[in-house]
């Protein structure tokens, strides 16, 4: 094996801590910086929960910089990656408290709507079953998606950060201000004055990545897509099964093993739009529910190519695995792969640059 490297990982969520695994596995000494006091409270925090490569199709594109069947073949491919890697990951970390379970179900207002998406599904080599269930479907016509996957995300990433703790990666949390600095065409960082010279940095900060880049004049082409997530005591009946897509609203009701939550929206100024949306669709569940016990919002960081951007940038030894917007938690195993295998393998991969 190659020398162990020193890498820094900043960021905490999904993305930072399935990159940490990986490159630890590979062999190298990993240290995760990050700015918030544990581990998971950014987009990962409160998300659907759903594993879906079959949504793999871009929410939002600007034409000038990639177009959306290219974007989503390569998210796509990335996704069934990723589902191969996670499934290793989760039989090796103690995922005893949070298992993966099986499929995905979208609803649709007739038959024929379902039939006509079916069909946009299977050109695009997704497959789908149409489905009417009283319970997991609500009623509605639907489309199940059985090579979908679902499970807690929140608990995965935790579960993964007391594994990495075990295998001794070093946590930094509270980070405070922190500035990237290159020298000699490397880079370096300045944390509260301590000056920290790894090999490698990885930039995993979601939404914030752009900010931190733009400190050495890098550009990174984000958008911030905000998301909220309303959750309740699972209530005394019976719930549907899997994760419920709504086909009109970008948002979806889980039910986990001890609460409710419905989440997803796109671009909304408050929950409310969540709700009320919901209790449209499933006014039985929702009359059941107690108040909130939490409602939360996040922000997607959501590329204008349509996929994540996981490359290095132009400063050697500066990498980013951001940019994944809708699908960071379908594809967190198979980016942490693909980056792993770049920085330590030197593996070529252009697909995922930064489209400026
Ligand atoms: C409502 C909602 C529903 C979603 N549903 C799904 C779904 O069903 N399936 C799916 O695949 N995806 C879903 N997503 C998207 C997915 O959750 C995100 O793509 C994913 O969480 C992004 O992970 P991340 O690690 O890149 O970012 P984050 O989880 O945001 O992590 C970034 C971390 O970096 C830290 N950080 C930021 N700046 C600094 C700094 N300067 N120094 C140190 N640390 C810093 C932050 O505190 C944070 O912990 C959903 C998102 C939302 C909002």
């Amino acid at each position: 094996m190659q020398n162990s490297l020193n890498i820094i990982i900043i960021g905490a969520g999904l993305i930072g801590l399935s990159s940490a695994d990986l490159l630890v596995m590979a062999g190298h000494r990993v240290t995760i910086i990050e700015s918030n006091c544990g581990p998971v409270y950014g987009s990962s925090y409160s998300n659907s929960g759903m594993l879906h490569p079959s949504q793999s199709w871009p929410w939002l594109i600007n034409e000038e910089r990639g177009d959306a069947g290219t974007s989503f073949r390569l998210v796509h491919q990335l996704a069934l990656r990723s589902s191969i890697v996670m499934k290793k990951v989760s039989a090796r970390i103690n995922l005893s408290n949070q298992k993966i379970k099986t499929g995905c179900f979208k609803i649709y207002k007739d038959f024929e709507t379902a039939q006509n998406a079916m069909s946009s599904y299977k050109i695009n080599n997704i497959n789908s079953i149409q489905v009417m269930h009283e319970l997991d479907t609500l009623g509605y016509h639907a489309l199940y998606f059985k090579e979908d996957k679902w499970g807690n995300a929140r608990k995965y990433g935790l579960n993964l950060e007391a594994s990495l703790q075990k295998r001794g990666v070093n946590f930094i949390y509270n980070s405070g201000p922190l500035k990237l600095k290159e020298k000699n065409m490397k880079v370096y960082l300045d944390l509260n004055n301590h000056i920290i010279e790894p090999d490698h940095v990885i930039i995993t900060a979601g939404v914030s990545s752009s900010d931190i880049l733009k400190q050495l004049d890098l550009e990174l082409p984000i958008k911030p897509v905000r998301g909220y997530a309303i959750n309740y005591d699972k209530p005394v009946m019976s719930l549907p099964k899997s994760p419920i897509m709504d086909s009109t609203s970008h948002s979806a009701m889980t039910v986990f093993d001890n609460h409710l939550r419905l989440s997803g929206t796109y671009d909304e100024t408050s929950e409310t739009a969540l709700f009320e949306r919901w209790s449209k669709l499933a006014p039985r569940i929702i009359h059941a529910l107690k108040p909130a016990k939490e409602i939360w919002s996040g922000l997607r960081p959501m590329s204008l190519s349509g996929k994540p951007y996981i490359c290095q940038t132009q400063v050697p030894g500066l990498w980013v695995n951001t940019g994944h917007g809708h699908m960071g938690w379908t594809l967190c195993s198979g980016s942490a792969e693909l980056i792993t295998e770049m920085i330590t393998e030197g593996k070529v991969d252009t697909r995922f640059q930064i489209d400026t």
